[in-house]
């Protein structure tokens, strides 16, 4: 059964066609890249998964579920996703446990509720015990791992990602793979990952979409799909 299915999924911004009528099925629980280079749509289509731009033409389903034509949109609040940008938007003078509890608190969990989830999900990215360090005085990879289990607290079966290493430097990248293997693994949701990068694409995905001029070219398995010599 596919989670997300877009159909004819097309996004103009003026003359640029940023999405030309693509369509593509995620199957639950999959993990897929969105590979190519800068400029092919990957960040757009994401954010028409996630409801921040609507389509032009074309539909977005959740479970069969209409989300999004160029008529009516369901807001991005009401469709349950996880968003996890390279800009990852904490709140610097929060520290830790506030910033990852905030999903919880906007939709009034109760406070003892709050503090468990919250520890646990620090748990799965390996930031035990931070909960009362403020954002200010982490590393780069340290609020990646804040923003991921901010991400993780309000238990979004589908997750979006856009570009989550490109700040980081090669060890925390490395590591950073590994975590997001497990969150897959652990949550069993289904994830879109936006990449330009094709080691990151191949390392992490049970399928890679190759995107090209706002079209897929090929969505396969990454032992299928082509290495450019
Ligand atoms: P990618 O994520 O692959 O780098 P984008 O989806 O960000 O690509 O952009 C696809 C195309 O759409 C690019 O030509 C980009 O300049 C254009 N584009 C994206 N967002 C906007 C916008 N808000 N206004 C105008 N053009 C945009
Ligand atoms: P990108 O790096 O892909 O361009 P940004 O992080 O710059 O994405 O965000 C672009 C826009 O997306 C912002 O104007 C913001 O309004 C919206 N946005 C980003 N994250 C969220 C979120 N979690 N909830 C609602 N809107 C968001």
């Amino acid at each position: 059964m596919s989670e997300i299915r877009v159909e004819r999924l097309s996004k103009r911004f003026n003359e640029t066609a940023a999405l030309d009528a693509v369509s593509l099925d995620f199957a639950a629980g999959s993990f897929t890249a969105l590979l190519g280079p800068s400029g092919c749509g990957k960040t757009t289509m994401l954010r028409l998964i996630a409801g921040f731009e609507a389509p032009s033409e074309g539909s977005v389903f959740f479970g069969g579920e209409l989300m999004a034509d160029p008529q009516r949109q369901v807001p991005p609040e009401a469709r349950g996703v996880g968003v996890v940008f390279q800009s990852y938007a904490l709140w610097p003078h929060m520290d830790v446990a506030a910033n990852v509890a905030y999903p919880l608190k906007a939709r009034h969990v109760e406070r003892g509720a709050i503090a468990g989830r919250v520890g646990a999900v620090l748990d799965i990215v390996g930031l035990n015990g931070f909960e009362g360090r403020r954002i200010e005085e982490l590393s780069g990879g340290q609020r990646q791992r804040v923003a991921l289990a901010r991400c993780l607290v309000a238990d979004a079966r589908i997750i979006l990602f856009d570009e989550p290493l490109a700040n980081l430097d090669m060890h925390l990248r490395a590591s950073m793979v590994d975590a997001f293997r497990d969150i897959h693994r652990r949550t069993g949701a289904t994830i879109v990952y936006v990449t330009h990068d094709q080691a990151e694409a191949l390392a992490l995905a049970d399928r890679v979409a190759i995107m090209s001029q706002g079209r897929v070219l090929q969505a396969a398995p990454p032992q299928e799909v082509y290495r450019a010599p």
